[in-house]
This record gives C-alpha cells, sequence and structure tokens, in this order.
C-alpha cells in the first residue's frame, strides 16, 4: 500500500494522510512549531488517491 505523507514546511515533521484526513486542519504537530497543515496541502493526485482508498487507510 502507499504511504501518503506530508511534511511540514516549516520544521519537516513529517504526518500521515490519516491524521490529515481526520483533522482537516491540524497545528503540526512538531516541538515548538506554529504551523497549520491542512488536507488540501498534499498534491491533488494524492488527496484522490487517498480518499479513492481510504477504507484501506483505515487502520
Ligand atoms: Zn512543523
Amino acid at each position: 500500500m502507499r504511504i501518503i505523507t506530508h511534511a511540514c514546511p516549516d520544521c519537516g515533521t513529517v504526518v500521515s494522510a490519516n491524521e490529515l484526513e481526520s483533522n482537516r486542519v491540524m497545528k503540526c504537530p512538531g516541538l515548538d512549531c506554529e504551523a497549520v497543515l491542512r488536507f488540501e496541502d498534499l498534491s491533488e493526485e494524492e488527496r484522490e488517491h487517498f480518499l479513492d482508498n481510504r477504507e484501506r487507510y483505515r487502520l
């Protein structure tokens, strides 16, 4: 299965598409990082792939 992740542009902390999708908008989990990450930050192709296969991404 393809792993879709997004790296915070400020600190490089990696979050999974799963987390982004369930929160939609989330504060970066990185220490002392105030960046806000959005599901929309993923590329359109990645979002489509994730949504098409959403059931398989649920753990
Ligand atoms: Zn960050």
